[in-house]
């Protein structure tokens, strides 16, 4: 299966996604993952990287772009992948749509985890505390917010025009959560 997951900062997504790509045995793929790495590497990609994720701002799409298309050539997307965190603008669901299409692919679901604002901010400021995330700090958080909703959060209704958005509420357990994403995709957790 071919699956992008979309959800505010703090919604849960990592987690999740996790757990679901376990269960659809496809890799999962977080480009705030594969960033974080290359910061933490001090590559020239991390470098770049980290002067935006410090500020709550977008890494530029050109950038995102390039590493999500060299992380799909990889053996291991050939039978699916799970997305965390990417398609983020209009211009990365255009570039996506070519990728799968230039592989005569497509997408089989986008799943929306969706989630009390309040809630989100209170995850987030503990996840600043627990983890030390230089891009946790309060006003940084409120700028992802605001961002993720100006750019990302309109980008769903593309995709329910499309047919393949399953929203599912991110609130409650992370089993009660996992169950839900489970039952939406007619995939079984356990
Ligand atoms: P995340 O862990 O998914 O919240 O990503 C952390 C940070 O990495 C984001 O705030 C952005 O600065 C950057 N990032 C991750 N994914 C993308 C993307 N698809 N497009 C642009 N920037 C991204």
């Amino acid at each position: 299966m071919r699956v992008v997951l979309m959800g505010p900062p703090g919604a849960g997504k990592g987690t999740q996604a996790e757990i679901l790509a376990g269960v659809l045995g496809v890799p999962h793929i977080s480009t705030g993952d594969i960033f974080r790495l290359n910061v933490s590497k001090g590559t020239p990609l991390g470098v770049e990287a980290k002067r935006y994720m410090d500020a709550g701002e977008y890494v530029p799409d050109g950038v995102t772009n390039a590493m999500v298309r060299d992380r799909l050539s990889h053996d291991d997307c050939r039978a699916g992948f799970l997305l965390d965190g990417y398609p983020r603008t209009v211009e990365q669901v255009g570039e996506l749509a070519a990728m799968l299409r230039s592989a005569s692919l497509s997408l089989d679901a986008v799943l929306e985890l969706t989630v009390d604002i309040d809630e989100v901010v209170g995850r987030l400021v503990k996840r600043a505390a627990e983890q030390g995330r230089s891009d946790d700090t309060e006003d940084v958080i409120r700028r992802r917010l605001e961002v993720y909703f100006e750019q990302t959060a309109p980008l769903t209704s593309m995709y329910e025009k499309q047919g393949l958005l399953v929203r599912v509420d991110g609130l409650g357990s992370i089993e009660e959560v996992a169950g839900r994403i489970g039952a939406a995709l007619a995939v079984g957790a356990d």
